[in-house]
């Protein structure tokens, strides 16, 4: 089995102080043409760093060398799929980077006069516009930062518009399927977070939450479709039930991937919401930044939007800075630029039909995904999944092996690990998404991977408990790692 384990180019690499020898140079300057100065005379001696003490001494194809080997060492979605459930890690067309880096856009300066700025307006209020049609919203705002930092933004809208209508409430309601951001966002916006169970199936239980709605409720935060990939049937009924009782149905958009084209928010019945751009709409993700995560309302909620608002006026764009009821601004200037600029090429790119097609590819993958490994792995919830599936490690942990062990094992194979034990209404959870961008040849090798390491957990649990075998460095002590990092080199 072991022969089937593929290898990326893996030299050993030392580190660049142990390659170190005393005169080497990665560099060769021209003779001076000029007198010599002392720099300590010159530019003061307190201007002049001294010797850096061990600093490596290499040549220059010895620098070049050791950075592109160590590259080669993290996995890249260059290199194959990346199948982490909830992030939606799906490949970014190269071409909307080349649009994010034109140059009237890129060197844009935020103080540049509204006159002088009217094409990076232009952008986002395009961006908005779509957006807005996209999630059958009336509303944008652009400029949050990330995906936590939507729901932030979004709640603090909630609140506000609750606050004049006489009472901002005093709790929130989050099932227990949710991310963990919807209830930290809650609780920084001042609210009391109350969990309600899933159903049997998995999705919202509506009776439940009737009990749960009081007049000191102020919204229900629900990811739709929910961490387990599943759709949330009664997402109309439940808006019925918080409006009816004046509270706001809050919509975690960081899984739109699978409702582009198909569904809108606005439609069943979500008051706010944000989305991730960097899940969704072409930006990369997973080195940390930098991200966006627009704020979609309806119509009652838009005086409150963070200012400043793009407004027309005449042929031009203008900023409306006196917004009275504006919860102010939550992000200098207006957001992530380039991020917005590759959002607004991919969906221009892409069209209407584009994208539609897009969150058909990114379902249908993660289905075909489930019928080939139910087979193999335990599927606690059998509901109809859209683009992610997660499984439990049930069947494999009878020969003691858990989900932690099979994703270390599947680095074996060459492939990114999915998502580990999230989400924890699933006990041993193996949360998948494949995305639109995977073609069948690459999910047939990833489904062969989980087949044949479900089959090795049976025959030889000892062999995926201690992988990974094909790797510089097997298990390391993650506890250890993130209690006591070491994060500076020191001369032996
Ligand atoms: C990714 C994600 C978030 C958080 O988004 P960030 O941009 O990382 O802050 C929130 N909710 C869900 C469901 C997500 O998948």
């Amino acid at each position: 089995m072991i022969e089937k384990v593929r290898h990326h180019l893996s030299q050993n690499e030392p580190l660049l102080f142990e390659r170190s020898s005393p005169g080497k140079r990665a560099y060769q300057l021209p003779e001076l043409d000029v007198p010599a100065v002392d720099p300590a005379e010159a530019l003061g001696a307190e201007n002049v760093r001294a010797e850096i003490a061990g600093f490596p001494e290499v040549s220059e194809v010895e620098a070049i060398r050791h950075f592109t080997r160590l590259s080669t060492w993290n996995y890249a979605i260059d290199h194959g799929m990346y199948p982490l459930g909830s992030c939606t890690m799906k490949y970014n067309p190269r071409i909307n980077e080349l649009v994010a880096r034109t140059e009237a856009l890129a060197w844009a300066h935020p103080y540049q006069p509204e006159a002088l700025a009217q094409g990076s307006m232009e952008v986002m209020a395009r961006l908005e516009a779509a957006l807005a049609e996209i999630t059958g919203m009336d509303a944008v705002t652009l400029q949050p930062a990330a995906g936590a930092h939507g729901e932030l933004t979004g709640i603090l809208l909630i609140r506000a518009l609750l606050q004049k209508r006489g009472n901002p409430r005093r709790k929130i309601l989050i099932p227990d399927s949710a991310h963990g951001t919807n209830p930290a966002t809650a609780a920084i916006a001042g609210y009391a977070v109350e969990n309600i169970k899933s159903s049997e199936s998995g999705v919202l239980d509506v009776a439940a939450l009737e009990q749960l709605v009081t007049d000191d409720v102020a919204a229900l935060m629900v990811t739709n479709p929910n961490t387990l990939g599943v759709f949330e049937e009664n997402i109309i009924h439940a808006a019925e039930i918080l409006h009816a009782k004046g509270a706001m149905l809050y919509m975690d958009g960081a899984n739109m991937n699978a409702l582009v084209g198909i569904a809108r928010p606005g439609d069943f019945g979500v008051d706010v919401m944000h989305l991730n751009l960097h899940k969704t709409f072409s930006t990369p993700h997973g080195g940390g930044g930098p991200g966006a995560g627009p704020v979609a309302v309806k119509a009652p909620f838009e005086p409150f939007l963070p200012a400043p608002r793009l407004k027309r006026s005449g042929k031009r764009w203008t900023y409306d800075y006196k917004r009275k009821h504006s919860i102010g601004r939550v992000k200098a200037f207006y957001g992530n630029f380039g991020v917005l600029v590759r959002a607004l090429a991919y969906i221009l790119a892409h069209g209407g039909a584009g994208l539609r097609n897009a969150t058909v590819d990114a379902v249908l993958n993660a289905v075909y995904i489930r019928k080939k490994l139910e087979p193999y792995y335990d599927l606690p919830y059998p509901s109809p999944n859209m683009h992610e599936v997660v499984f439990s490690d049930e069947r494999q942990a009878r020969h003691g092996v858990r989900t932690g062990d099979l994703a270390k094992r599947l680095i074996d194979y060459g492939f990114h690990p999915y998502t580990v034990s999230f989400p924890l209404i699933v006990h041993g959870a193996l949360m998948i998404e494949p995305t639109e961008t995977e073609g069948k040849m690459e999910i047939d090798q990833f489904v062969d991977a989980m087949i044949s390491i479900a089959r090795e957990a049976e025959a030889d649990p000892q062999l995926v408990k201690s992988a990974p075998h094909g790797t510089r460095t097997s298990r390391v002590d993650e506890v250890a790692a993130a209690r006591k990092p070491v994060l500076r080199w020191k001369p032996a």
